[in-house]
């Protein structure tokens, strides 16, 4: 029973929405696309079939931050699993894929580009696969916010499995990227589950304001509780945090420029509430899972709704009220429409970067299929005199047109794998006693290195071996060079990938770029429709998300507003005076306050109420107490 396997590996008493029916659904061996909002559980709903159905689930995710973590997960729950990915070097692919074909592992995730290789697919061929899991599957789509080029190479693995099921799971569901998953994956009469994306919980608001760091500070200190900032620029999370500090609210910054530990530790302390409001840029998501975010605030606008919906939707998933607001003002709009547009550097720029960047890995043409190196973008940058922006800007043009693949900068831990027999290695240690300590340390603390590369951690071989930390590093490097194992030392940098030979002259004979751009700008006068329209925000992601009848939340800015002008303005000063004085004299709870608000009618005063409290002029302490704001 699904619901056994759920409590077993997870300890959860229940599904949630729409899970059971998912799983249901492949467990049936049909095709299934499932629409489950961020945070809505997708991952469980391949994750438990996986382990009812013989066989090894192959999950495809664009991710490897992502795959690395949900394997963790895994692992740490008992169930083995393991990732593949482009980075990974010949021999660490061949050792994985025996692994693979003898069934240790019952999820395989593996990035897209991995699908295409022909050692992959004669590997699984031969291997009981139960099904094909496809996370994130509006990368395939070029209608989605996020299209992988990548991910189109997942139809092929269809034709080497023909009669494999296939789960599809996407958070990003308008009509148009549903259409195009069903018929990029070729999914035969699929079942579409889809949960909406009405959050009942959240309250949204935008804001108009010329004074964002007033009204941040104020949402900040009205609102208790967890909290996440989200602008566009590293040097802003600093600022802002430093503004939050000085001004008594705890705070503190995230960006991907910081390394892997700075961002754990930040993490760390702020999922522990040891630091209350992260002030953090798009960097800041994967794989949070905080419940009780009770506020996430935009200081700069995003540049799609699919982008805003994700981030604010991290507010609330304890199901409590939250509130996402989202600030603006005239310039915002401007600077983020020339952002969209720098996305978009001209065909000759992006030609110049290519023939750079063969030119730095001393590529000569016709050469470098499937190559892969570390890429130091700072340093190219610096060599090539070209400005980071358009480098960037033009790698991902390049991915887009299927030339090279940059995986984004993740930490890879340090590695290691015995080359040698168990006799061998013996012998080897009886020859150089000078290695004999760290070999035994590492034999002791490494369960498997014979047969896997298995992370290591060179501080803690130190430790146990009373050698120090340089010494140990340098006689792995020696046993490295001596093929007694091989040790790769962890790294940061992402690297880039060749999917095609080195080439004179790049081509878009598609027009793909010239699409690209088009629907990029469509998504994002979708966004500035959000913060200038005046429908009801939850309503209008509904229908965005392609929901037929979307309800109206009755809490968001526009709601309150309308709900405000049913009532007379006469009436609306006069309830507020009267909040405003009873509130003064004494901090009440609602119903005390509803209490002494008897002569009036009960409805309005909570309206007005609600005005109050999204406006911040009253706040809620952490005991509950209403209390009112000059
Ligand atoms: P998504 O991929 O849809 O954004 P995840 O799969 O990452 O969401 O799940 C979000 C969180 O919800 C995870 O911590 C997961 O363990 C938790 N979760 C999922 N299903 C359940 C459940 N049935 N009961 C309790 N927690 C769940
Ligand atoms: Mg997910």
């Amino acid at each position: 029973m699904p619901a056994e396997i759920l409590q077993k590996f997870w300890g959860y008493p229940g599904f949630r929405d729409k899970q059971e029916e998912i799983i249901r659904s492949v467990l049936s061996k049909t095709d299934t696309l499932a629409l489950l909002p961020t945070g809505g559980g997708k991952s469980i709903c391949y994750q438990v079939p996986a382990l009812m159905v013989d066989g090894v689930c192959i999950v495809v995710s664009p991710l490897i931050a992502l795959m690395r973590d949900q394997v963790a997960q895994l692992k740490n729950r008992g169930i083995s699993a393991t990732y593949l990915y482009g980075g990974l070097s010949k021999k660490e692919i061949a050792i994985e894929l025996q692994n693979i074909r003898n069934n240790k592992y019952k999820l395989v995730y593996v990035s897209p580009e991995r699908l295409q290789s022909k050692a992959f697919l004669q590997n699984v061929k031969r291997t009981k696969v139960s099904f094909l899991a496809v996370d994130e599957a509006h990368c395939i789509s070029q209608w989605g916010h996020d299209f992988r080029p990548e991910f189109r190479q997942i139809a092929t693995i269809r034709e080497s499995l023909p009669d494999v099921t296939i789960l599809a799971l996407t958070a990003s569901a308008t009509t148009a990227v549903v259409d195009d998953i069903v018929s990029q994956l070729g999914l035969s009469e699929p079942t579409i589950v889809r949960k909406s994306f009405y959050r009942e919980n959240l309250t949204y608001k935008v804001q108009y304001d010329e004074n964002k760091r007033q009204s941040l500070l104020k949402l900040a200190k009205a609102k208790p509780g967890s909290g996440v900032v989200y602008t566009r620029t590293r040097r802003r999370t600093i600022e802002i945090a430093n503004l939050l500090k000085s001004k008594g609210v705890s705070a503190d910054y995230y960006h991907g420029g910081l390394t892997n530990q700075e961002r754990n530790l930040k993490q760390d302390r702020w999922t522990k509430n040891e630091s209350r409001v992260m002030v953090a840029t798009n960097a800041f998501g994967m794989g949070i899972d905080k419940p009780d975010v009770r506020f996430v605030a935009h200081y700069d606008m995003p540049d799609s709704l699919e982008a805003y919906y994700q981030e604010a939707g991290r507010a609330g998933r304890d199901g409590k009220p939250s509130t996402c607001v989202l600030f603006y003002d005239e310039g915002d709009i401007l600077q983020l429409r020339s952002f969209v547009n720098n996305q978009f550097p001209t065909m000759e720029r992006v030609q110049q970067v290519y023939t750079g960047i063969c030119n730095y890995f001393e590529l000569a043409y016709h050469s470098g299929l499937e190559a892969r190196f570390d890429f130091d973008l700072v340093d190219f940058c610096n060599k090539f005199e070209l400005p980071a922006v358009e480098v960037y800007a033009s790698i991902k043009v390049l991915q887009k047109l299927g030339y090279i693949h940059m995986s984004e900068g993740f930490y890879r831990p340090s590695k290691l794998k015995i080359d040698i027999s168990s006799t061998v290695l013996y012998d080897f240690q009886l020859k150089n006693v000078g290695m004999d300590k760290l070999i035994k340390t590492i034999l002791r603390s490494y369960a498997g290195v014979y047969d896997f590369y298995t992370v290591i951690n060179e501080n803690q071989l130190a430790q146990r071996s009373h050698l120090p930390l340089s010494q140990v590093v340098s006689k792995l490097k020696i046993l490295n060079d001596l093929k007694v194992l091989t040790y790769q030392p962890a790294s940061e940098k992402p690297f880039l990938t060749f999917l095609s030979a080195r080439v004179q002259e790049i081509k878009d004979t598609e027009g793909i770029v010239k699409e690209n751009q088009l629907r990029t700008l469509n998504r994002l006068e979708a966004m500035i429709g959000y913060v200038e329209g005046e429908m009801c925000r939850s309503t209008l992601i509904c229908q965005y998300f392609g929901e037929d009848q979307p309800e109206i939340c009755g809490m968001c800015d526009v709601c309150l507003l309308k709900s405000k002008l049913k009532i007379s303005q006469t009436e609306f000063i006069e309830i507020e005076k009267h909040i405003e004085l009873s509130l003064t004299a004494k901090p009440l709870l609602i119903e005390d306050l509803m209490t002494v608000s008897e002569s009036y009618d009960q409805e309005t005063v909570l309206a007005v109420l609600r005005w109050l409290i999204s406006d911040n002029k009253v706040i809620t302490d952490k005991s509950g107490y209403l209390r009112f704001e000059k």
